[in-house]
């Protein structure tokens, strides 16, 4: 195996309409394309919380707050540039991938991942792409999956199903997976956004209808794709099997406000905060460089059990965290958080077979 550290990409997002008429501060700037610095705001100077200018390095700052001179714009093509496209190398070339958005509700996550109606984000870049790839390969079966669930108070929920709650078990290998999920095959990009948006819709059904939040639960996207190809340099056949994860997390703010929740509401605060807070250990146990006796909290939550390859183990990880320019506080934490996962090397290996 080699190591790969997890890249980390931040992305600031634009003032929405609402915010604009205020005309708010901005608190972000990117200096050079590496490099977000972070100050407090009138505000916090005027309630003499006065902190300092913070800089903060990660592998790619993408400025899409406005259109200015001395910093490029990063529209939905440079995410796809900056990130996918890396991935789906990695995925044609048997490794497993994954992308994970991070940041504070309203940040811009979906709208990275999934796109507007007016413009595709990643995930829909990447899957045309991605058969547009494998359509070039000629003389090689491939077969390519997808399954679509969501993380909800720490039950699992196959949004290409029928809406019930799944079991997640592990293999005699220690693998998580999900019992009984849905897993379709595609054999084309339309295919596969027609079944991504079914189990959108299938969401925001359940957000109506069972009072779901959608901004407190993680959905994970797995694109699984099998190619059987000769292998030139072995002259001999060989067969690949990786997947892609593309994940979209939950709002990352703290969901419990110290006054006037009920006790329901504060219940699932907790019970959301577990997927997130475990995943906020297992970064940390693993930025500090573990050993082999350091025990990794996987287990403690469904979200690190079913990401536990592609947090510290055979997988090809990015993260984007998606800030928004004027809440200081959970661009702090977002950035901090980002700085820690930046740290943390994967072991990786290509899934290959080879048949001779
Ligand atoms: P999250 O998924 O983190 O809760 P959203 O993706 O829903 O946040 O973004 C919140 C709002 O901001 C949406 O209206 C979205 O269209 C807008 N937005 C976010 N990022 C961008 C961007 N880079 N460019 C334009 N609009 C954006």
């Amino acid at each position: 195996p080699h190591e790969h550290s997890i890249k980390v990409v931040v992305r600031v997002r634009p003032l929405l309409e609402r915010e604009l008429e205020k005309s708010p501060e901005c608190l972000v700037d990117i200096d050079t394309d590496k490099s977000i610095v972070l100050r407090p705001g009138g505000d916090l100077l005027k309630a003499r919380k006065y902190r300092e200018a913070q800089r903060f390095m990660f592998s790619k700052c993408l400025w899409s707050y406005d259109r200015r001179a001395n910093v490029p714009y990063a529209d939905q093509n440079t995410v796809f540039t900056e990130v996918g496209l890396e991935m789906l190398e990695n995925t044609l070339n048997g490794y497993n991938s994954c992308v994970i958005a991070y940041g504070q509700t309203g940040s811009g996550k979906t709208y990275t991942m999934m796109g507007s109606d007016e413009e595709d984000g990643l995930i829909p870049m990447v899957c045309r792409q991605l058969f547009k790839r494998l359509n070039q390969q000629v003389d090689s079966k491939i077969q390519v999956k997808v399954s679509f669930i969501e993380i909800y108070q720490e039950n699992v929920f196959d949004l290409l199903g029928r809406g019930n709650k799944l079991r997640v078990r592990e293999n005699s290998e220690r693998v998580a997976f999900i019992e009984n999920l849905n897993e379709y095959n595609v054999s084309d990009s339309q295919e596969t956004m027609r079944l991504l948006n079914k189990g959108l819709e299938n969401r925001t059904t359940a957000e109506t209808h069972l009072n779901k939040q959608s901004s407190r639960s993680h959905s994970i996207l797995t694109v699984t794709v099998s190619q059987e190809k000769f292998d030139p340099a072995t002259g001999s056949l060989v067969k690949l099997k990786s997947n892609l994860k593309l994940v979209d997390l939950a709002g990352s703010e703290k969901f419990v406000a110290s006054d006037g929740l009920d006790k329901i509401r504060q219940q699932e605060g907790s019970r959301i905060n577990k997927s997130l807070v475990t995943l906020g250990r297992v970064l940390t146990i693993l930025s500090e460089k573990p050993n082999q006796k350091t025990v990794v909290p996987y287990r403690d939550s469904i979200l690190t059990w079913l990401l536990k390859d592609n947090i510290g183990g055979n997988s090809k990880t990015s993260m984007i965290a998606c800030v928004s320019p004027i809440d200081y506080d959970e661009t702090l934490s977002t950035l901090r958080f980002a700085t820690t996962t930046s740290k943390i090397e994967n072991q990786v290996l290509i899934n290959k077979e080879s048949q001779f």
